[in-house]
């Protein structure tokens, strides 16, 4: 009988040598997708390579340089080869705490903002943080937030809202989604202006939140990368108005245009718990361990003085309003619906007044209209169906970023300046509107 079993567990052994690759590839593994944004980055690349024009209204990168000044810190710190700590340097942490308290009136001490590349990760470490929590996501909402809740391990509730409603979050709409809670932590990730709508919330609204957010004892995550592109720049910090329990995340990727530098800091709340504070330096110092000390340096300058820093914002926010609104109206004018941007670089054009039409094309989804036009027009977008939605719901993100900066000391004129742009809204008119 003993010799049997282990003739047996012999055979199982050799079997699973054989057919190791396949037995393991079954359930053994996560189920992770390349994310929708860098997805149709490396498209598009793909594409370009192959010699075919593709606009590039998909990925949601700034076609901005970081400022002068920013860039040569950058090059002179080379040989900062040194790990920071896991926080990040110190002098870099205060010069935040007092632009971000100059420009909005967010306080936050030093010792409580931690330093990472990218707030992509920072965001996930506070998923991490938590051994089980339901994660509300609005719908729509950044791809990423959905997979990362997901990687967590935790129990997602979406939160839907509307185009008439203008993609708002409201204390309603929270209220109800808290009926299918599950577990005790209770986490929201909040963001704008937004992406992918170029929306932002009026203060009225915020302090209506702030209540619902506090009377259901949740942390919220306030998404704050694109503040700084607030079109009027007066972004209101979610912190302000529910102190208690917001982390902010914010970084250099989007208002620097320094995305690939992976710079990213989160700014934690006054009294927040020990055990969470802990949580999170301990899983960044199992992780990534620092944020890159040169990008540490240049942010350095980049938070250093904020005349200069608010003046490189009004250039930028000049041309990207002007841009914004001009696509915004042009959709508008054939037939789409959508909002006007506030902040951001993005628009969320909704196609489903379009929907009888596109489907006698045999468009069904939102995918397959974003394939359909990429391939016979060479206009990316991304689909709604990544940010949140059915796969029926015909709308798409636009990221009015394919131009090349002037430059600051030269007028910006948008049918010089933008001639992707202007090309790729016509093709967007003509290939869906009327
Ligand atoms: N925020 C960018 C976008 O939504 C992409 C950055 C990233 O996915 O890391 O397109």
């Amino acid at each position: 009988m003993t010799l049997l079993v282990i003739f047996i567990n012999s055979i199982k052994e050799k079997a699973f040598h054989v057919f190791g690759t396949s037995k393991r590839s079954i359930n053994m593994y996560r189920e992770v997708e390349e994310s929708q944004t860098l997805l149709i980055n490396t498209q598009s690349k793909i594409l370009a390579g192959q010699n075919k024009k593709v606009i590039k209204l998909g990925f949601g990168q700034s076609p901005f340089l970081p400022p002068k000044a920013v860039l040569e810190t950058l090059k002179k710190a080379v040989h900062h080869k040194e790990y920071s700590s896991v926080q990040g340097d110190l002098e870099l942490r205060e010069l935040m705490a007092k632009f971000h308290k100059r420009h909005n009136g967010l306080e936050v001490e030093p010792d409580n903002i931690l330093v990472a590349p990218g707030s992509k990760i920072l965001i996930y470490n506070v998923l991490l943080a938590f051994e089980k929590a339901d994660v509300f996501i609005p719908a729509p909402a950044w791809v990423s937030y959905g997979p990362q809740a997901k990687l967590a391990g935790h129990h997602i509730i979406k939160v839907p809202t509307s185009f008439e409603e203008r993609w708002r979050v409201s204390a309603k709409t929270l209220n109800k989604a808290a009926e299918s809670k599950q577990h005790k932590a209770s986490i929201l990730i909040f963001n704008y202006p937004g992406n992918p709508d170029g929306l932002t919330y009026e203060e009225q609204e915020l302090i209506e939140l702030a209540k619902a957010t506090k009377s259901l004892d949740m942390l919220v995550i306030a998404d704050e990368i694109y503040g700084l592109l607030d079109h009027n720049f007066s972004h209101l910090s979610f912190a302000n108005y529910y102190p208690e329990r917001t982390i902010t995340t914010t970084g250099l990727s989007k208002w620097c245009g320094a995305g690939g530098w992976r710079f990213g800091a989160a700014f934690l709340y006054k009294n927040i718990e020990p055990a969470l504070k802990k949580a999170l330096i301990g899983i960044g110092s199992e992780t990534y361990s620092c944020a890159p000390t040169p990008v540490q340096m240049a942010a350095k300058t980049a938070y250093k003085d904020y005349e200069e820093t608010k003046a490189y914002l009004d250039y930028q926010i000049r041309i990207l309003k002007q841009i914004g609104n001009f696509c915004a109206d042009r959709l508008g004018a054939s037939g789409i619906r959508v909002h006007s941007p506030q902040g951001g670089f993005y628009l969320f054009p909704d196609f489903s007044q379009h929907k009888e039409r596109l489907n006698n094309r045999g468009i069904k989804t939102s995918a397959q209209l974003c394939q359909l036009l990429l391939k016979e027009t060479g206009v990316a977008l991304l689909p709604a169906s990544a940010f949140g939605f059915e796969d029926e719901y015909l709308a798409a993100r636009l990221a009015y970023v394919d131009f090349q900066e002037p430059g600051e000391e030269q007028d910006f004129d948008l049918n010089t300046d933008c001639p992707n742009i202007i090309e790729g809204i016509e093709k967007i008119c003509k290939y869906i509107g009327r």
